[in-house]
């Protein structure tokens, strides 16, 4: 008697909570045990091409569905690859990703979640309609056998079997039926032939059942039955197909079964393309992001074909970064079934398709903000933020690709006409600033914040929007970075409104500063003094309105970016911090104060210099550094 083995933790968990149907589409259990059989053919297949003694012919692959009513089996058999004992414990014992069910847990769990889309448990779906599976397998190259039988509770048995011919079988005893779910029309001929065209029509190999046909005579009036062994698939891959032939439900039925998402896609890209490189390619533009999309175990990459067969999995080299998101596939007869990695990141062929692709998905982009505005922010809020880290991390060279996709939010109000609802004010992209920006206006002004909210309550927002000029709002990390690494939009540069030289004075303003910043020029220079070396400056600002001070910052660290490098635990031990000045508002009547005591009372001066100072590092959001001082010389003003 075999010993029975528990499944991993994990796997009995996610076991339990699939079994307990909380994915509803039970019936999708054969689409993912047929591609099994499929993937494993592939593999077989992939073999013989270059190794006569597999002893197959591609004519000789087969995946056959055989029913037997009597006992409630329904068995899908291949004649792939196979499984050694080991495999067998490892691929159907646990859960090849399980670690990354720990992202979830329980109580995050809604209803209507689906984990087999998200961890590619596919085999385990079985468990949704059986009671009962085993598995019968010999690997290519063993003349062994062996046989894994599971409840999908209790755990599992392998044990040693006779099985004349290499290749699997998946034997499912189908669940009782009950009063909400006929398990039993799982064995149904029709159920079965409609399943395998919609899920798994475009499989490669031959998908065959035995089929009744009711044939009337004319001579009889009994209806004749004959039975033949059919094939249910078309075989023809879906991206071979004509455009012209195919639904959007059966776009985003591949999409599905091919890329584990039961999300329909955002939108698809289907090309054929002859000339300087000949391929087909299936592109898809998902709705989500998988869990782990913005996190390092994230693989981007497009599965690669030669001539129909599949020779990689994830072909990284296919995709930029910046375009990492999408899913597909690229079949072309160019390239060799025998290429390695290393050689393939050297082919030249493969070089001109990825181009090509990145032009595509980009054309794909650009329309969909030009014809559906709504959608496209849907799609950026879920992965725009990749197209700033693309910029960043390829220290600018991506923006060609995406500068005309970036949106952020900002000050533009669009105009209500009287009785009208306020319009949401939406994202702008760079364009959309750049073509309404002021006639005097030489910078694309951007201001960096946690919100909007806190944004507009930044000291130097006030006279910039005053001046009519829009500002955008940086609301992510990544922000600042993206657009310092691509410099300038359109010939027009970027500029933080809290920037040293904000430039947006009028030819009087500016005399006027300069005159009141002559008069007051050595209490400047003491308060300066004061904050021993914590400010470049402490001078006379010209774009505050109704605030006292302000912090400003020059060179290529701005204070934001201060923030964001701080707050990585890399820099702990290495802080960066910004040049910062110390602006005035000069027409505030904290400054006449200043300009009072500098007259009457230093001491008093130089501790309002470390409160003004330490008031404009919060309003920037950074913290005072030394708060007990603060707090003391507050208490002071106070009694
Ligand atoms: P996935 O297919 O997403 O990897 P599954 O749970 O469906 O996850 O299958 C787990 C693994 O078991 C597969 O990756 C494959 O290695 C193996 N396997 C499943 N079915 C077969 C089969 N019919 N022939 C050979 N190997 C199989």
């Amino acid at each position: 008697m075999a010993e029975t083995k528990q499944f991993k933790a994990e796997s009995k968990r996610l076991l339990d909570m699939m079994i307990n149907s909380i994915y509803t589409h039970k019936e999708i259990f054969l689409r993912e045990i047929i591609s099994n059989a499929s993937d494993a053919i592939d593999k077989l297949y992939f073999k013989s091409l270059t190794d006569t003694s597999v002893g197959l012919n591609k004519d000789d692959f087969a995946i056959n569905i055989i029913v037997d009513k009597d006992a409630r089996t329904l068995t899908v058999s291949d004649n792939g690859i196979g499984m050694t004992a080991e495999e067998l414990e490892n691929n159907l014992g646990t859960i090849a990703s399980s670690g990354s069910l720990a992202f979830k847990t329980d109580n995050e769990l809604g209803e209507d979640v689906d984990i087999i889309g998200q961890f590619g448990v596919g085999f385990y779906s079985t468990f949704m309609v059986a009671k009962e599976v085993t598995v019968l397998t010999r690997a290519y190259g063993s003349d062994k056998a062996y046989k894994w039988v599971s409840d999908g509770v209790e755990g599992y048995t392998i044990e040693e079997c006779d099985k004349e011919t290499v290749g699997t079988d998946v034997i499912l005893s189908l669940k009782d039926d009950t009063d909400d779910e006929k398990y039993g029309k799982y064995l149904e001929q029709y159920q079965i032939q409609s399943l395998v065209k919609k899920y798994s029509d475009y499989i490669r190999f031959p998908i065959k059942m035995d089929v009744e046909h009711t044939n009337y005579s004319e001579d009889s009036d009994e209806p004749e039955k004959t039975v033949t062994n059919d094939i249910l698939n078309s075989m023809t891959p879906i991206w071979k197909k004509n455009k012209a032939e195919l639904t959007d439900e059966d776009y985003n039925n591949f999409y599905t079964e091919k890329f584990m998402d039961y999300t329909p896609p955002l939108t698809h890209i289907h090309s054929k393309t002859e000339g300087t490189a000949t391929y087909d390619a299936l592109l898809y533009i998902p709705s989500r992001a998988p869990f782990d999309y913005y996190s390092k175990d994230y693989e981007k990459g497009l599965q690669l074909y030669s001539s129909g067969v599949m020779i990689m999995e994830k072909c990284a080299d296919l995709l930029p970064d910046h375009f990492s998101f999408v899913k597909g596939l690229v079949d072309s007869e160019d390239l060799s079934l025998n290429i390695s990695r290393e050689m393939l990141q050297h082919d030249r062929q493969l070089k001109i398709i990825a181009k090509n692709i990145e032009k595509s998905i980009k054309n794909e982009l650009t329309k969909m903000l030009k014809n559906d505005r709504e959608k496209y922010e849907k799609f950026f809020d879920v992965f725009g933020l990749q197209f700033k880290f693309g910029i960043y991390q390829s220290y600018g060279t991506a923006a060609d690709s995406v500068k005309d996709l970036l949106m952020f939010a900002s000050s533009f109000k669009p105009e209500t006409k009287e009785g009208e609802e306020a319009k949401p004010a939406g994202k702008v992209t760079l364009a959309e600033y750049v073509d309404r920006m002021k006639e005097d206006q030489k910078y694309i002004y951007y201001a960096c914040g946690e919100s909007a909210a806190k944004i507009e309550l930044l000291p130097a927002f006030e006279k910039v929007r005053d001046k009519g000029y829009e500002v955008l709002y940086f609301t992510q990390d990544v922000d600042e970075f993206a657009i310092k690494a691509m410099m300038t939009y359109k010939e027009k540069q970027f500029k933080s409104i809290t920037d040293s030289d904000l430039d947006i004075e009028s030819e009087e303003e500016k005399e006027e500063t300069k005159k009141t910043a002559e008069e007051s020029k050595d209490m400047l220079t003491f308060m300066k003094d004061a904050l021993d070396g914590k400010v470049k400056e402490v001078r006379l600002s010209t774009r505050l309105k109704s605030h006292p001070v302000c912090l400003s910052s020059e060179g290529q660290v701005s204070i934001e970016m201060e923030k964001v490098l701080n707050s990585m635990p890399q820099n702990e031990k290495n802080r960066v911090t910004a040049q910062k000045s110390l602006e005035l508002n000069a027409s505030h009547p904290v400054f006449a104060k200043l300009r009072e005591l500098y007259d009457t009372d230093k001491d008093k001066l130089a501790e309002y210099a470390k409160l003004l100072y330490s008031q404009a590092l919060l309003i920037e959001g950074l913290s005072v550094e030394n708060p007990v001082e603060f707090a003391d010389l507050i208490c002071k003003l106070m009694v």
